[in-house]
């Protein structure tokens, strides 16, 4: 049995890597940041093939937080971190919440760094020791060098982000405000950053990010498409697979022949993720999304008619202003059609400063009926993944579960998997390709 993946989340802002369940009120989805959190962690039976293992696997996905959300986690850490007992200590927050939200009380005594300046980071601790505190939020074109040193959460896989803003200008979104326009890096510069990890570093995965990936490269004359190109080129003699962010439907579109054959790549995950945010035009009008809901369902059927397994991700935003019932039902046969095996919802919350704050809002309840309503929906879907059941499938472990004695590796339609690891048996197959059996879904 395999379950499928909901998440419940507030919209809005930046990036990162865990399954959670996050279900809370606020919401404005952002591409950037809006990423998937599986809340319930679907996973197949799978033996090894050669020595008969029994094994387990599951989703995972990762969550980027929200400016929303960041706030209050930034919050509570200052003020714990200035209780009086611990007044010398010198605190510097980084990155887009610094960036968008500068005018906050809480920073008024900590020095701040923005998304365009973290390359100064050495400068401004040096600044902090010595007593100052300082603001570095301009904004610049400049962008941050790809090299920059970092400390990974996965020793075995590389995030770059191979650009910086997008194109779009969503009525509700705050991360704008804080990453701006479209901003890609060269293909060059990426390229050699891929040939320095995996040879310097043993990267095995890669997830290639930004707010919107369909986007990458129309700001300097080139696409998604010739990066992933040249990118699969240099890695396609190895095991290392790539793995494609959040991409809005806009942009994708004119790709989407051309896409389906590199997501067939071996070294490439099929898996995509498309925030969709409401299956209704009237909605998608107000969110000034850019598409409508026909160009959605195109995309859709095309990557599912040429990838018959292709795991597909996509947001939906409940109770976004003047959404009436028949909106929402529009929404709701939308997830009923297509079964999204990982569905970010969230429910519409203002922020101020965008559009969307000034639209008049539906009644919270309201909200909340229909967000219960797209997650029972959500809930309906039968197993996803029965395709794998008793198949043989390659899978690349790379990382130790911290739930129970197994390790995580992910097939290529990027479905979890669960392998034994009692007293460590099987560790020395992180960081490696192994063919493995599905003996069940869950
Ligand atoms: S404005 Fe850009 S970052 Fe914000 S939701 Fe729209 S596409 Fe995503």
């Amino acid at each position: 049995m395999l379950k499928n993946k909901k998440n419940e989340k507030n919209t809005s802002s930046c990036s990162c890597s865990h399954n959670s369940t996050n279900t809370n009120k606020n919401s404005l989805t952002c591409c950037s940041n809006n990423n998937d959190i599986c809340n319930q962690e679907p996973y197949v039976q799978i033996e090894k093939n050669k020595n008969d293992t029994n094994e387990h696997y599951t989703n995972e996905h990762y969550n980027n937080g929200t400016i929303e959300n960041d706030k209050k986690t930034i919050r509570n850490g200052i003020e714990k971190t200035t209780t009086k007992k611990k007044k010398d200590i010198k605190i510097i927050v980084c990155g887009c919440v610094p960036q968008a939200e500068q005018n906050m009380d809480i920073f008024e005594n900590v020095s701040l760094v923005g998304v365009n300046n973290i390359d100064k980071i050495v400068e401004v601790v040096e600044y902090v020791i010595n007593g100052y505190n300082v603001k570095y939020l301009k904004q610049s074109k400049k962008m941050t060098s790809l090299n920059f040193p970092k400390i990974r959460k996965n020793k075995f896989i590389e995030i770059i982000n191979i650009n910086n803003g997008c194109l779009g200008n969503c009525t509700y979104c705050k991360t704008k405000f804080a990453r701006g326009d479209l901003a890609s890096y060269q293909i060059n510069e990426i390229i050699e950053r891929i040939q320095y990890v995996c040879a310097q570093e043993n990267i095995k995965e890669i997830w290639m990010t930004s707010e919107d990936t369909g986007a990458y490269g129309i700001d300097i004359n080139t696409n998604i498409i010739k990066l992933l190109q040249k990118v699969l080129s240099e890695i396609e003699h190895t095991d290392v697979m790539i793995r494609l962010g959040m991409t809005n439907p806009p942009y994708i579109l004119k790709h989407i022949k051309d896409m389906c054959n590199l997501l067939k790549h071996k070294n490439m995950y099929e898996f995509i993720h498309i925030p969709v945010q409401s299956g209704s035009n009237n909605v998608l009008k107000n969110m000034n999304r850019e598409y409508v809901i026909e160009d959605f369902i195109y995309l859709i059927d095309n990557l599912r008619k040429n990838i018959p397994n292709i795991t597909i991700s996509t947001d939906i935003i409940c109770g976004f202003p003047y959404e009436t019932e028949e909106d929402h039902n529009q929404t709701i046969n939308l997830l009923k059609k297509y079964e999204f095996p990982i569905l970010n919802i969230s429910q519409f919350y203002p922020r101020r400063g965008t559009v969307a704050y000034n639209m008049k809002k539906i009644n919270t309840k309201i909200v909340k009926l229909r967000s219960r309503d797209v997650t029972e929906t959500f809930l309906s879907y039968n197993n996803n993944y029965n395709f794998l059941n008793g198949t043989t499938q390659k899978i690349l472990f790379t990382e130790v579960s911290s739930k129970s004695d197994h390790i995580i590796g992910h097939t290529k339609q990027y479905v979890k998997v669960l392998l034994q690891n009692k007293a460590n048996e099987n560790i020395h197959l992180l960081g490696t390709c192994v063919n493995c059996k599905i003996v069940s879904t869950h």
